[in-house]
């Protein structure tokens, strides 16, 4: 049986929190590994919430440094230092991110049992024989990363190709099944030449952003998209000048990069007894959108 990812969100709110939304946090789980995106305040509680174990935390992903979205760090890393955490916490984050842990570690006088490991980060990241991380530079007031987690499918022949360039079966396919490169009566072929990838998932988190051309080439396909979505259309004057995404703009980029679903989050309270109203614009254009409440969870 394969594992499957979890996502839980953990606050679904903008800079305000309300009773029922958080500040912004998601946790993803995949096999050993707990990764949490973002840690705005609070989200130690809703981590206990959620009855997760803040101990298995294996890397924080920060998209930006407004307060919102990092809040929780300090009240964090503490929890992990009372609760003899004993792993390398990695935390990455945009360029800027290690003077402002340095600041943050300083002005909290940490004393920390464990390594705390920080990277400032563009591109791919992280990659192990299971997923990768990868991030791309957003469009925000300070330097803001967008995020996908992919689960790497297996590499399967390609039977077609195979035949196209007359190439026969033998040993030269266990290689191509690594992802190696053949030589084949001295021709070379890529292993992506000769092979597609199954059960390949793509997890994507586009946070505090104005809508920009980068977005759905960077989700592109992927089963899930979390984007925030922190105004409705009518003040969209409002969100370019704030640099944030309308439900408008978010349902445009997911329909574009043919993501399987839309999920969206870092909503204004202004929405919070018209929360409709958001999720209608956003379907009126991507029909697979949803609005994610805290604690909510998912699998895929
Ligand atoms: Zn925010
Ligand atoms: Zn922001």
């Amino acid at each position: 049986m394969t594992e499957k990812i979890k996502i839980v969100f953990l606050g679904t709110s903008d800079s305000v929190p309300s009773a029922s939304r958080n500040h912004p946090s998601m946790w993803l789980n995949y096999k050993g590994e707990n990764i949490l995106f973002d840690c705005g305040e609070g989200t130690q509680r809703q981590i206990r919430k959620a009855k997760l174990n803040p101990c298995k935390i294996t890397k924080i992903l920060i998209t930006h440094w407004h307060a919102d979205h990092v809040l929780g760090l300090p009240g964090l890393l503490k929890t992990l230092e009372m609760s003899g955490y004993r792993k390398t916490l990695h935390i990455y984050g945009p360029k800027g991110t290690k003077l402002l842990m340095k600041s943050l570690l300083k002005l909290f006088a940490f004393r920390t049992d464990y390594q705390i490991k920080i990277e400032e980060v563009n591109g791919k990241f992280f990659e192990n024989e299971d997923f990768y991380l990868e991030s791309e530079k957003m469009d925000h007031r300070v330097p803001c990363n967008a995020y996908n987690f992919v689960k790497k499918g297996k590499l399967r022949i390609d039977k077609i190709k195979h035949s196209q360039f007359k190439i026969t079966s033998g040993k030269h396919l266990q290689k191509l099944k690594q992802g190696k490169a053949i030589s084949y009566k001295g021709k070379k072929y890529s292993a992506k030449t000769l092979t597609y990838s199954e059960g390949e998932k793509k997890v994507s988190f586009v946070l505090d952003t104005a809508f920009n051309k980068k977005i759905s080439p960077f989700v592109k396909e992927a089963d899930v998209f979390i984007c925030e979505s922190a105004f409705s259309s009518e003040i969209k004057e409002k969100a370019e000048e704030r640099y944030h995404m309308t439900a408008k703009k978010a349902g445009e980029a997911a329909k574009k990069a043919k993501v399987k679903k839309l999920f969206l989050i870092h909503i204004s309270q202004r929405y919070s007894k018209n929360l409709e109203q958001i999720l209608k614009e956003a379907k009126k254009i991507f029909k697979n959108s949803y609005l994610p409440k805290d604690l909510d969870s998912l699998e895929i």
